[in-house]
């Protein structure tokens, strides 16, 4: 689904002088390429704090953790995710209250969010799903009358502008809300070479208390305010972030050629929906994900597997129908949108290294597919 290697070669010398820097520092641990790397994120998303950690799933948690939520608390989160949105909730002993998506973006529905807000409701999670941003002027707009917090989940969005219409005021996706959270797992938009995130916001007291939770609790060396965890990105994975970041909107130019080569050839063919973006952001295609009708998905994937091609499905369960997470409050048909979508989607490769070629393979064996299969 992506060339990690391609990418690399293109930036071998300066990646691999970094990682040697570090390894001759034998600064392994809070190096400076930690301070430089979230220094330049900083910048490059116009805000005030970034503090990375361990990976994003525990930027997710650190998020939670740093608003003082109690066991119980309602944190209202799409059913269309990927697990690890969902997983920090219930770690936290929170309850998660699941809402369905909206069926051309596939990103949380404001509607049925104001539907599930309830007096014990803390906090939003909307998801930036597959590259573009959920609707923050309504989820700002809903948080602003029942008193809520909002915690972006940007792993799929880093880099993708939100622009609020009313206003025309443009912002980076994971900095609208109280706190965004990003992941720099390898395969995502800004990738390290192993396990990475980070946790953004504005807001001074949040920032501290984040840092202070990401290193277990810690102000004071050996004194323990809090209850934290251990969550840090090793400085040879800053090392190797701060040489990709200045890539990162060449990589989404990229991607959204990528994207748009995609959408022109599949045009004509009544068994694709090609993704829509949202009028109000842009979108950095993390996932080129379309919408198969009457198409025997599974046989068509194999189809492009034979070809070398590869294929996905993000995701195939949704979460009120997952074995861990399914309970008695909800059950198959209450949220038919994302259970449709289960069903229906299918990613196709995208990445900074596409050639028209390997796109022109990949598009014309899938519409070769659906011709054999009329
Ligand atoms: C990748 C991802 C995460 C988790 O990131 P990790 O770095 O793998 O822990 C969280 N949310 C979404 C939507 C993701 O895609």
């Amino acid at each position: 689904m992506v060339d990690l290697s391609g990418q690399y070669k293109k930036l071998k010398s300066q990646i691999d002088e970094a990682i040697h820097d570090v390894i001759d520092s034998t600064a392994f641990i809070n190096g400076p390429a930690v301070k430089s790397f979230q220094k330049h994120l900083e910048e490059y998303l116009h805000v005030k704090h970034v503090i990375t950690c361990g990976n994003g799933t525990d930027a997710l948690q650190l998020a939670l953790m740093a608003l003082d939520l109690q066991p119980g608390d309602e944190v209202i989160t799409t059913s269309f995710t990927f697990i690890a949105t969902v997983e920090v909730i219930a770690l936290l002993k929170l309850t998660p209250v699941l809402v369905d998506v909206l069926p051309d973006t596939y990103n949380i529905d404001p509607e049925a969010v104001k539907r599930a807000v309830t007096s014990r409701t803390k906090a939003i999670i909307p998801v930036h799903l597959f590259g573009q941003t959920a609707d923050m002027q309504q989820i700002m707009e809903i948080a602003r009358k029942y008193n809520l917090f909002v915690v972006e989940d940007t792993a799929q969005a880093l880099g993708a502008d939100f622009t609020n219409l009313e206003t025309g005021k443009t912002e980076k996706a994971g900095t609208i809300g109280t706190i965004g959270c990003t992941s720099f797992f390898p395969s995502k938009n800004l990738g390290a070479y192993g396990d990475g995130g980070a946790v953004f916001t504005n807001d001074d007291t949040l920032a501290e208390k984040l840092r202070i939770l990401a290193n277990h609790g810690m102000k004071v060396r050996y004194h323990h305010d809090f209850v934290g965890i251990n969550s840090r990105l090793d400085t040879l994975q800053a090392a190797v972030l701060d040489v990709k970041l200045p890539h990162l909107d060449e990589y989404a130019a990229v991607r959204q050629k990528a994207a748009a080569f995609y959408d022109r050839i599949f045009s004509e063919c009544k068994k694709i929906k090609t993704p829509a973006t949202a009028s109000f952001t842009s979108h950095v295609y993390h996932q080129y994900t379309m919408v198969l009708q009457d198409v025997d998905r599974k046989a068509l994937m194999d189809y492009l597997a034979k070809r070398d091609i590869a294929s996905a499905v993000y995701y195939p369960v949704p979460l009120h129908l997952q074995k861990a997470y399914c309970d008695e409050r909800y059950g198959e048909g209450d949220f038919p949108v994302t259970e449709a979508l289960s069903r229906s989607v299918m990613s196709l490769p995208i990445h900074t290294e596409m050639t028209t070629e390997i796109q022109g393979a990949i598009a014309g064996a899938v519409l070769e597919f659906m011709h054999k299969n009329e």
